[in-house]
């Protein structure tokens, strides 16, 4: 009984540290004030030679300076420009967008796609997405991680105009308007700054370019198809 008893203090100990841990290194950090709107520069005159320091966030603006403008965005109403290739656009309010996000763990874009267009398959680094359409008809989905069966595991789901789905953090995500006509969604996350890599543009386009044998034996095709690909993508 008394052995029963330390060894579920000791797993409840294990459970709360390892939630613990991963409250700690998965999302932004809470704040500590009630807010700390962003600024670039440090810009205290005996610091000159630090004008643009990199820390995890934004350096906080003196709060009395801070203005009602300073958590405010507007053109938000307004669609982006879908007449690109992949035939969807994003307008990201972000922290560098809208500076009171800053420290708030917190953030939205807008979503714009013709028909047919897509949102091609990407991942937010640091941040969940919960996305819901305002007009018109979505595929969504996302892949799992590697699973130890070996399997990657497709989640998708068509939606329509005050459908959500939520892409967990990290993972592979898409969009493909499957409708007639444009279509709009927003997205929020749990981050002020989310990050995105788009897995085509990364893979295939990166700077300096991947040396295409590695490419060419990762995705297991001809090597002229790979070195396409890196034309295609290739700034
Ligand atoms: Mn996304």
């Amino acid at each position: 009984m008394m052995e029963g008893s330390v060894l579920m203090y000791q797993v409840a100990t294990v459970a709360l540290l390892a939630l613990a841990c991963s409250l700690a290194s998965a999302y932004d950090p809470s704040p500590l004030q009630d807010f700390c709107v962003a600024i670039d520069k440090y810009d205290s005159a005996d610091m000159n030679t630090f004008l643009l320091v990199f820390v995890n966030g934004k350096f906080c603006k003196d709060p009395k300076d801070v203005k009602a403008e300073d958590f405010f965005f507007s053109r938000l109403n307004v669609a982006a420009d879908t007449s690109g290739r992949l035939g969807s656009n994003s307008t990201a309010v972000f922290v560098d967008q809208l500076p009171g996000h800053n420290t708030l763990g917190i953030s939205l874009s807008r979503v714009d796609y013709a028909p047919y267009g897509v949102n091609p398959p990407h991942i937010h680094p640091r941040g969940i997405e919960l996305l819901i359409v305002l007009e018109g008809t979505l595929l969504a989905g996302f892949v799992t991680s590697n699973q130890a069966d070996g399997e990657n595991r497709l989640f998708t789901k068509v939606l329509n105009a005050g459908d959500i789905i939520v892409f967990p953090i990290g993972l592979i995500h898409f969009q493909l308007n499957i409708g007639k006509s444009n279509a709009i969604a927003l997205a929020s996350f749990n981050s002020q700054n989310p990050g995105v890599i788009t897995i085509a543009n990364a893979v295939f386009g990166s700077e300096p370019p991947i040396n295409p044998d590695v490419l060419t034996k990762a995705f297991q095709v001809d090597k002229n198809i790979i070195e396409y690909l890196q034309k295609q993508f290739g700034k």
